[in-house]
């Protein structure tokens, strides 16, 4: 009896040391590969089955997909992290039910997932994606979410999973910038797009110290009265290689909010300008100045405007502000508060590019402003032929009943300087008159005046 029982006991415990070993491996993958919120493979689960598929040759169509939930951080922020993590929990679910078995569906990260589709109608799987998981029920509360997808289609040469998730996320990016659709499909374009901004980006702040960013200014011709200078302040960038245009890096500076340094470095630039052209000729020109909407989201942005302009010894209401009338329709900040705090530190307002930002007349009527910038576009279409079929006539009108100046911008030709004097239009600016000229150039078309 005892001669048996020292081979049962060595076996028992080589039996549990196996089974704990088992265990201890099924840890430490699972540590490894799955997500510990919704079961999922996570991203080294999926960069080693997308990189299994790519060594098997097969003559099916692959797509990558990258989804992340719409606004999910204020999700969280409004139900709580717990609800947040079962909605995470849900959504993995929901995507690996409605996708075919062969998917591979995993969580990258937060509320971002990846999956890896092989279909001929990827269309179809969109849309099914798009419609299931628009509630999720938790408990009694159902709530809506929406999805941003990226999508990129495999190519018979892509054999790095990296680069194929990077494409997809690039397409992702895009999503999130559509307003019709919260899908977008990668393509090569998109890409050039993508690695310019990123060059952009890594040049930006040393370029801002290397004083890259210059100011230009561009007169404004006082139709009433010729001898009063004024001018708007654009920025170039004179970089190393060439000139970049505002439209290559304005865009980009408001995403990834550059702007906000950069609009008060060119502010800051013009107060030293004018201090120069006071002390020279002892007369300051009117001046108006860019300033994105991305500072709205700032508190008290306009405080940081005012030191700059004390700090110079100037007063503020020979400097006009000029923000665009589509930064006055938005539902996340208060204008009129915006617009009281601007007016309360001195500063001149205009509403730029009027005329395309859908702001209502009542909302005109209500803010405190003192010049609306008539857009480009309209003077465009002036047509002396059917002066009674452009809306200029009517803006110039309410505007001036108002009490508001007009500026219109982008005048290139005798006929529409002619034609918006007849309407006594206040300002005129645009190339018939001048481009936006250096600092020492403008001087020398204002000299006479002085
Ligand atoms: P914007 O404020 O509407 O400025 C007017 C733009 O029209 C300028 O382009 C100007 O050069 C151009 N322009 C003026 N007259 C004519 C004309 O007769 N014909 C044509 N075709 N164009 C004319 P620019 O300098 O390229 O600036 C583009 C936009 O970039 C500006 O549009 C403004 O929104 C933004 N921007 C420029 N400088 C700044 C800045 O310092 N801060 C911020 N936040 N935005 C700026
Ligand atoms: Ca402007
Ligand atoms: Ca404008």
């Amino acid at each position: 009896m005892e001669k048996n029982i020292i081979p049962i006991i060595i076996l028992i415990t080589l039996l549990y040391m196996v089974l704990s070993n088992i265990k201890k491996e099924k840890k430490l993958y699972n540590l490894a590969y799955i997500d510990p919120i919704t079961g999922l493979g996570n991203f080294n689960f999926f960069i080693e089955k997308i990189t299994e598929n790519l060594t098997k040759s097969n003559n099916s169509t692959s797509y990558m997909l990258m989804l992340d939930i719409k606004k999910f951080k204020s999700f969280n922020k409004k139900y709580g992290h717990e609800v947040g993590k079962l909605i995470l929990e849900s959504l993995g679910n929901r995507l690996s039910s409605i996708l075919p078995d062969s998917a591979i569906v995993s969580r990258f990260s937060s509320d971002v997932f990846g999956v890896l589709l092989t279909s001929s109608d990827i269309d179809y799987f969109i849309d099914i994606i798009t419609d299931k998981t628009k509630y999720i029920v938790i408990g009694e509360q159902s709530y809506s979410l929406q999805l941003y997808i990226g999508v990129y289609k495999l190519v018979d040469t892509d054999f790095d999973a990296y680069t194929i998730i990077d494409k997809s996320k690039i397409a992702l990016e895009l999503a999130k910038e559509q307003i019709v659709t919260n899908v977008a499909f990668y393509n090569s374009d998109i890409e050039k797009q993508v690695l310019k901004e990123q060059e952009i980006e890594s040049i930006m702040e040393q370029a801002l110290l290397n004083n890259e960013f210059k100011v230009f200014y561009q007169p404004k011709i006082d139709l009433n009265c010729p001898n009063n200078i004024c001018a708007e302040a654009l920025v170039r960038w004179h970089s190393k290689n060439r000139i970049i245009s505002p439209s290559e890096f304005i865009p980009l500076f408001e995403k990834n909010g550059f702007i906000l340094k950069l609009d008060l470095y060119i502010f800051e630039e013009v107060c030293k300008a004018l201090v120069f052209w006071k002390s020279k000729y002892n007369k300051i020109p009117h001046v108006s100045v860019n300033v994105s909407k991305e500072h709205f989201y700032v508190k008290d942005f306009i405080v940081q405007y005012a030191k700059i302009v004390k700090k110079y010894g100037l007063i503020n209401h020979n400097i006009e502000l000029e923000i665009t009338e589509s930064a006055t329709v938005n539902d996340n900040i208060d204008i009129f508060e915006i617009i009281r705090d601007i007016k309360k530190q001195g500063f001149l307002i205009s509403i730029d590019d009027f005329g395309t930002g859908y702001s209502s007349l009542s909302m005109l009527q209500s803010l405190n402003i003192d010049t609306i910038k008539i857009d480009k576009s309209f003077v465009d279409v002036i047509d002396i032929q059917k002066p009674n079929k452009n809306i200029i006539q009517d803006i110039i009108f309410l505007a001036h009943k108002l009490g508001l100046k007009t500026v219109a911008e982008g005048v290139e030709n005798k006929a529409q300087l002619d034609y918006l004097k007849g309407l006594n239009c206040d300002f005129i600016q645009g190339y018939y008159f001048s481009k936006p000229l250096e600092k020492e150039d403008f001087e020398q078309i204002g000299k006479p005046f002085y």
